[in-house]
């Protein structure tokens, strides 16, 4: 498929560690305003792509374009200000500050030259940073010290942070894992307004919360697709079932 047709285009991309392929010639084609769900067994690889776009990790082969920027030689810093955003499976938010706090000194600065030592609390910044409390249920809880929040509201506080960068892809590794039923379902909201406008790749396992979210699911083993489509599509394919679901 041509490359414009797609916010997120990776062709052939291949990491091999010591020998140890970890992906294998892999093609992903993501949509804006698409959420794409990645699942697999433990070791598939799953982790490993997230790496190698937002470039933690570089490739051994193959490509990677986001809106027709070449991310694949990139610093990682660099593919973060072309408007990837990554979290991790672990929360890195800044326990001993407030709520508003972690939201404020994510607010993307050091773009222009002179652009560290702009950075003001500007109303603009305020006003932000308001919005993006009320989209993560934390709005009454602005200026709570984050090490009072529960598990599912540090995750979601992160969440947060990212989005003070407004990403146009974002990524996200195992968001619910350790959540409540009722955290699990709001974050479900969540991550529906918030792909509108965006491109999004979720890694997750809770096959209820992927029902819930996932425009599309692509299914990793071994490094490779071994399926993709929707939900109903790839839950009964039998490969899926017999290395994975059926586990
Ligand atoms: P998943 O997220 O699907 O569980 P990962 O992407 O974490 O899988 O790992 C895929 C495989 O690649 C695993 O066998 C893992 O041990 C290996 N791997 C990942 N990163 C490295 C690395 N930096 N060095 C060596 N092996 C790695």
């Amino acid at each position: 498929p041509p490359a414009q047709e797609f916010a997120l285009y990776v062709e052939g991309l291949t990491v091999s560690f010591n020998g140890f392929t970890a992906v294998n010639d892999l093609n992903l084609y993501v949509d804006k305003g698409e959420l794409r769900v990645v699942i697999g067994p433990n070791g598939a690889g799953k982790t490993t792509v997230l790496d190698l776009i937002c470039g933690r990790t570089k490739a051994t082969s193959g490509s990677i374009r986001f809106k027709d920027v070449e991310l694949t030689r990139m610093a990682e810093h660099q593919i973060v200000r072309a408007g990837v955003g990554r979290k991790f499976q672990t929360p890195s938010i800044y326990e001993t500050l407030t709520v508003r706090e972690n939201l404020e000194v994510s607010f993307p600065r050091g773009r222009g030259v002179f652009g560290a030592m702009a950075f003001r609390l500007t109303p603009d910044v305020v006003e932000r940073v308001e919005q993006v409390a009320e989209e993560i249920f934390l709005k009454d809880m602005l200026d709570r010290s984050a090490e009072l929040l529960s598990h599912g509201q540090k995750q979601w506080l992160e969440i947060g942070m990212l989005l003070m960068q407004e990403p146009e892809l974002m990524m996200l590794d195992e968001p619910v894992a350790g959540m409540s039923v009722s955290e699990r379902e709001k974050t479900a909201d969540l991550l529906n307004r918030i792909s509108k406008n965006r491109s999004m790749i979720v890694i997750e396992h809770d096959m209820e919360f992927v029902k819930n979210i996932a425009h599309k699911v692509t299914v990793l083993h071994q490094g490779k697709v071994l399926a993709e489509g929707s939900m109903d599509k790839v839950q009964n394919d039998p490969r899926v079932i017999e290395v994975y679901l059926g586990h």
